[in-house]
């Protein structure tokens, strides 16, 4: 007997009928043998409903605990209806919220922190024969205050109740058939990834991939939990992400490459005329991380013996464009530097695969096709495992789907998309 933990994004319980189909497909584990912990995301759209709810109600800053009340409710009703459509069918079911799931988080309201998981009912749900249903993205603090996990949370929810339970493998279900080598939307030749490393996930969902929550991913690889990305529109056999894998000879003839992330909505900021010193960048990058802002790619161009300055150019979400050009404007007149430059709009490509190790062609190979293109490229950076880089964001998808093409990854037949929304 298998110890599955099945997740279910928003666009797989978006209505009642979804609600039926997922029933089914569960009871169907279950009925096979299986013990099974379902998590849910709130139906289709209803975070962004209640958030625009919250901000008629209260313009401005919302305080942040109702806030997390209200959010914490959507979760709620999916895991209600999903326990009801499940009892349907004759299967015993019982709801948790997070809170009763025992998951204990710290107490930063809307991005909090799993800091323990005791899912002790849960698993006396599950040894008495029922489906265990419990909500995703939500915990108690220390505080005993409900908290979120942050937007796509709920991926980060059922990796943790895979680790505590210990179960045999955490299923994501999604709306496409599992990881392509690129956005399906944007390339529809693009192929499904029948395996993937850990490491090659990771790089996927920390440059843009949206299927799977970067938290999830990290919490999967420190706990080794086996994920298995799939459709709940279909039977296709997803993508199986393997954790802790050692290197095969079967395993090391597996394409170079194994996909292309992107991300549309960066910044790109520029501190002209640094003084030339030990100092400057850790000033620079360290007001901006003071500012709550994840600074991702960094360029400083290569200090020379004759020029006192330097320019340091990085990248941000382009949603904290502003407060990160004040908190580096802050710090001009006290170090020197000539001035600030912003560009909004510019998007990143990631091309990723475990076999770039020991392929050193690679990057010429993604430099041409850009060129091909006609793409200028503005920055580079590079992993192990990976190769991005900063172009326009108007030449991004062409990017992407001309990348694709050079490495041969394009498949015959186009993908499915079943939602629309990626969870
Ligand atoms: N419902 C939450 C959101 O939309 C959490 C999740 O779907 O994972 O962000
Ligand atoms: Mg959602």
């Amino acid at each position: 007997m298998a110890l599955l933990v099945m997740k279910f994004g928003g666009s797989s319980v978006s209505d009642a009928a979804a609600m039926s189909r997922v029933a089914r497909r569960v009871v169907a584990v279950r009925e096979a043998g299986d013990q099974v912990a379902v998590v849910v995301s709130a139906m289709g759209d209803t975070t962004d409903e209640l958030l625009d709810l919250a901000a008629q109600v209260a313009p401005g800053v919302p305080p942040e605990r109702e806030m997390d009340m209200l959010l914490s409710a959507g979760e709620r009703m999916s895991m209600a209806l999903l326990a009801m459509a499940v009892q349907q069918l004759g299967v015993p079911a019982r709801s948790f919220t997070g809170w009763m799931a025992g998951m204990r988080t710290d107490t930063a309201h809307g991005s909090a922190r799993l800091l323990d998981v005791q899912p002790a009912r849960v698993r006396r749900a599950l040894d008495e024969g029922s489906v265990a249903i419990v909500a995703g993205f939500q915990g108690i603090s220390t505080d005993d205050d409900v908290t979120t996990l942050g937007r796509g949370g709920s991926d980060t929810t059922a990796v943790a109740l895979a680790a505590a339970l210990d179960a045999d493998v955490c299923e994501i279900y999604t709306d496409v058939d599992g990881l392509y080598t690129a956005d399906p939307r944007i390339v529809p030749s693009a192929r499904r990834v029948t395996r993937l490393t850990i490491e090659e996930t990771l790089e996927m969902a920390a440059h843009g991939a949206k299927i799977l929550h970067l938290r999830a991913v990290e919490y999967a690889r420190r706990f080794n939990v086996p994920l298995h990305v799939r459709s709940s529109f279909s039977d296709q056999e997803g993508t199986r992400i393997l954790t802790g894998r050692p290197l095969t000879e079967d395993t090391m003839e597996e394409p170079i490459i194994s996909g292309i992330a992107h991300d549309r909505s960066l910044g790109k900021v520029t501190a002209v005329g640094i003084p030339d010193r030990p100092g400057a960048a850790a000033a620079v990058v360290g007001a901006v991380a003071r500012a709550g802002v994840s600074v991702d790619m960094i360029v400083q161009n290569v200090s020379t013996s004759d020029a006192a300055t330097s320019d340091i150019s990085f990248t941000i979400p382009e949603a904290d464009g502003r407060t990160t050009v004040a908190a580096v404007r802050a710090l001009q007149d006290e170090m020197g530097f000539a001035d600030v430059l912003y560009t909004s709009h510019v998007g990143k490509l990631s091309l990723i695969g475990a076999g770039m190790r020991s392929n050193p062609s690679v990057a010429s190979r993604l430099f041409a096709a850009l060129a091909d293109a006609g793409v200028n490229i503005e920055m580079i950076s590079t992993s192990e495992i990976r190769i991005s880089v900063i172009c326009d964001q108007v030449d991004l998808e062409d990017a992407v789907r001309a990348v694709h093409t050079a490495f041969e990854l394009d498949a015959d037949e186009d993908a499915v998309v079943y939602g629309g929304t990626g969870r």
